[in-house]
């Protein structure tokens, strides 16, 4: 399956995203190849489907190797994800695939909650993470509600010529 990275502004980037069936087998097959392009881009720690074009909630998720790594759930596939809970806050620089040129300070909470569906079973997986892992579920929860870290910085300020992405 080829996947087609949209760069701010597409306007599927904005889009709040539909739920995702876990047991459709083209959400299957989607999540499968989200997850190879995750582990192809060098320093990128998580995709939501609207990032190749798909305005379905579903990301992938992997924060194993990176930097300021606490929590690590390993490879993390959810269907309509939902944040239950959070604590904390802490503003550090963030990236994304799918905004090339910046980088941003973000306010994020520091420990988080999340629950979703795993693609193939439908079976409910429920993660507790901190750090840099609780950030990474943060900006993805965001792409499946059409938000971009451009919308959360503080201002033209927050913003940064790009180093490395999230
Ligand atoms: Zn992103």
């Amino acid at each position: 399956m080829e996947l087609d990275v949209r760069h701010a502004p597409d306007p599927v980037l904005s889009t709040v995203c539909a739920p995702a069936d876990p047991c459709d087998p083209a959400v299957v097959e989607l999540a499968d190849a989200m997850v190879v392009l995750m582990h192809a881009s060098p320093g990128c720690v998580g995709i939501a489907a609207p990032q190749v074009g798909h305005a379905v909630s579903l990301f992938v998720l992997d924060v194993t190797g990176a930097r300021r790594v606490e929590s690590c759930a390993g490879l993390v596939v959810l269907c309509s994800p939902v944040l239950v809970s959070s604590e904390g806050r802490e503003v550090r620089r963030e990236g994304c695939l799918s905004v090339p040129d910046l980088t941003g300070d973000v306010g994020r909470a520091t420990s988080i909650t999340v629950v979703g569906l795993v693609p193939g079973t439908g079976e409910e997986r429920r993660i507790e993470a901190n750090a840099f892992e609780a950030r990474a579920f943060q900006h993805e929860l965001d792409h499946v509600q059409g938000l971009l870290f451009l919308d959360r910085v503080a201002g033209a300020h927050a913003l940064f010529p790009r180093k490395r992405y999230l």
